[in-house]
């Protein structure tokens, strides 16, 4: 049974911050977000102990059809980073700014980029992609994920700067179009690349945050040097390129890694 303190540890960490949103913002939805998210993780979690093979996969596909669908389309919640830029400037501490600073910014000083392999709606469509596992070394194109991030914030300023009216309305409309161009720039590079994962490795904005702060992640993979056998397999298998074997921080890609398990998974000694 001690194996399966681990989802119940994150329910309840979940279950905390859905509370204490609840009765802060008194504001019911907050309890029903947050106990929804932490018990598609905990499932999950769940399944994965069980070895089931596409845990992971499910809670992709319940959080991040929740966010797109319901969250984005029904509620008309901008939850992509324009969105972000959009409720902080107007100083609003509702759904987006809430999501970012819990999943994205101060979260993965916690569990690292668990958001990127288990949460987002982007990489949900672009795992189901062919090329799970990169056979090409990286490319030196990850600057362009700053040009990505500068311009989201240029949009929203500009928009704020212009003095635009219902901005609301166009935070709606920018939603649907940032989704799709950013699901079709996902396809096309990850066909190009052969790489399902090569959105996130060169485009995503997001990352700006996510990288430095998953640094000093808490939760993070690491080797057991006993047990090692430098087969390679871990990274092989690795969809974002770390060297999983070295345990410091400054591992190569370290800041990359999605907490997705393919290399605890696929190590034959355990040693993961
Ligand atoms: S890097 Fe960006 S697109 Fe990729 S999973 Fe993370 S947030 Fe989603
Ligand atoms: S797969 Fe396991 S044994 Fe092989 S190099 Fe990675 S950690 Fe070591
Ligand atoms: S395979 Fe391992 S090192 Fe690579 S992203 Fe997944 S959990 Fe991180």
């Amino acid at each position: 049974m001690k194996k399966y303190w681990t989802p119940v540890v994150m329910l309840v960490i979940f279950e905390i911050v859905a509370v204490i949103l609840w009765l802060t913002k008194e504001n019911i939805f907050y309890l029903f977000n947050f106990s929804y998210i932490g018990l598609s993780i905990s499932f999950g979690v769940f399944l994965f102990i069980r070895k089931y093979k596409h845990a992971r996969r499910i809670v992709q596909l319940l959080v991040g059809l929740y966010m797109l669908i319901y969250l984005g389309l029904i509620c008309n919640e901008n939850m992509q980073i324009e969105g972000f830029w959009y409720y902080l400037f107007t100083g609003v501490f509702e759904a987006a700014t809430i999501h970012y600073a819990v999943a994205k910014i101060f979260g993965p000083l916690l569990f690292g980029r668990g958001w990127c392999g288990y949460a987002c709606w982007t990489a949900m469509v672009l795992d189901f992609l062919p090329y799970k596992g990169p056979d090409s070394p990286r490319k030196k194109i990850g600057w362009i994920r700053y040009i990505t991030f500068a311009a989201s914030l240029i949009f929203v300023t500009a928009l704020f700067l212009a003095k635009v009216g219902n901005i609301e309305r166009i935070m709606f409309w920018a939603f649907i179009v940032g989704n799709v161009i950013y699901f079709a720039a996902g396809i096309i590079l990850a066909y190009a690349f052969k790489d399902n994962r090569a959105f996130c490795k060169y485009i995503c904005p997001i990352t700006v945050f996510l990288k430095p702060m998953s640094y000093f992640s808490l939760l993070r993979i690491k080797c057991d040097m006993d047990k090692c056998v430098s087969c390679g397999k871990c990274k092989k298998v690795c969809p974002m390129n770390v060297d999983v074997t070295d345990n410091s921080r400054k591992r190569q890609n370290g800041t990359e890694c999605i907490l997705c398990m393919e290399c605890v998974k696929n190590c034959p000694k355990d040693a993961l």
